[in-house]
């Protein structure tokens, strides 16, 4: 079947030969959104476990076990003998150098760690914190995921995210000074937002020297301030052919060498508020490809029109 679109997978399997499974870790580093750092209140869909984005956190966990009992379920459930150390929830370049050097080291150590990747705020990185991630670049595939969720400022302040777009670029420009991989995260649906909003997201992202993006539609968890919102009847979220749709143009604008990390979220079925739809991912993805193959189209299919029109 043809790939509509460059799929996270795929590279991997590439670049490695075989199947590569990221490990998710929660190294417990917090976030200066939510410890009063910039605010107290963190982003409005961001629930008390840091994720923001269905992270499946483990909490009490030392990173030995947190990366043992990760490859140990990525072997019995995909065969996988190679894997990546996912840095997940909160901020982790949110510590001073010597112990994040640490943490990254310790989850590097087992056998068949071939990747590192860590997501972080823009404005939690520095000349010094990305100085130690290249450190493992010689070794080790190395990404770096920062959320940026949309191109305006308008929306950024709306959720709450406090950083403006300038911090994103900046970081992008920063990071690219370095052997380090740049991942971007987008949410479609955002309060205020229309689908011409998020596909300028799109074009803005296909200007910047990243090299991939994860994109989910925005869901509700329980104690957020969306949840707050929603509830006061102040946002409703995308429906499923409204999300697919736009989703769709999104990537037609993407460049078509960026890897695609993730065109759906992952929210827990415990924590979810609405939609319920976000809950089958599986069902998700099959549309997703379905409507790529209904509407003839790829990944990068308008990026050329949009810049040879400039
Ligand atoms: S930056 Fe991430 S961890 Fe911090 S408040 Fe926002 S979603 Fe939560």
């Amino acid at each position: 079947m043809l790939n509509r679109y460059n799929d996270y997978n795929s590279y991997l399997k590439k670049l490695f030969g075989q199947r590569v499974q990221k490990i998710s870790i929660d190294a417990g580093l917090g976030c200066p959104n939510r410890d009063g750092g910039i605010s107290g209140r963190g982003c409005i869909y961001c629930d008390s476990k840091g994720s923001g984005s269905g992270a499946k956190v483990i909490n009490g966990k030392s990173i030995e076990a947190q990366v043992s009992d990760g490859i140990e379920w990525a072997k019995k459930r995909y065969g996988a003998e190679k894997y990546i150390a996912y840095f997940q929830s909160y901020t982790n370049t949110y510590a001073p150098g010597d112990v994040l050097r640490e943490l990254y080291s310790r989850a590097l150590s087992f056998d068949g760690i071939v990747g590192l990747a860590v997501g972080t705020r823009p404005d939690c990185v520095d000349h010094e914190r990305l100085d130690i991630l290249d450190t493992f670049s010689s070794k080790y595939l190395v990404w770096v995921e920062y959320g940026l969720q949309s191109c305006h400022n308008k929306t950024l302040e709306a959720i709450n995210r406090g950083h403006k777009v300038d911090a994103f670029i900046d970081a992008v420009k920063l990071t690219s000074k370095f052997d380090i991989k740049i991942c971007a995260h987008v949410i479609l649906g955002l309060p205020g937002e229309t689908p011409g909003m998020m596909l300028e997201t799109a074009r803005f992202l296909a200007d910047q020297p990243i090299h991939g993006v994860k994109i989910h539609s925005l869901y509700v968890t329980k104690g957020t301030e969306l949840e707050r919102i929603y509830l006061a009847g102040g946002f409703s979220c995308m429906e499923r052919d409204e999300y697919i749709e736009c989703l769709i143009d999104f990537l037609e604008l993407l460049p078509p060498h960026f890897i695609i990390q993730r065109l759906t979220g992952d929210p827990a079925a415990n924590e979810l508020v609405t939609p319920a739809w976000a809950l089958e991912k599986r069902a998700n993805l099959d549309l997703i490809n379905k409507r790529l193959r209904e509407r003839e189209t790829w990944q990068g299919r308008e990026y050329s029109n949009y810049t040879a029109g400039r």
